[in-house]
């Protein structure tokens, strides 16, 4: 089982990249069962789309 700590390390990071299936998985697992986490992933998913969404905050490619 994934501490809450590397679980907030991997939902951060599954925001940059695409997780394997394993770190899926294990991420899953305790999604399962912490709500902690549940909430933090739910807020780092707002706040990344708000960011992007947000024309002072939008790069410029
Ligand atoms: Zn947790």
């Amino acid at each position: 089982m994934l501490s809450c700590r590397e679980v907030s390390e991997l939902v951060s990071q599954s925001l940059d990249r695409r997780l394997g299936l394993v770190e899926r998985w294990r991420l899953h697992m305790h999604l399962r069962v912490c709500d902690a986490c549940r909430n933090f992933r739910r807020q780092m998913a707002f706040l990344r789309k708000a960011a992007r969404n947000h024309p002072a905050l939008k790069r410029k490619d």
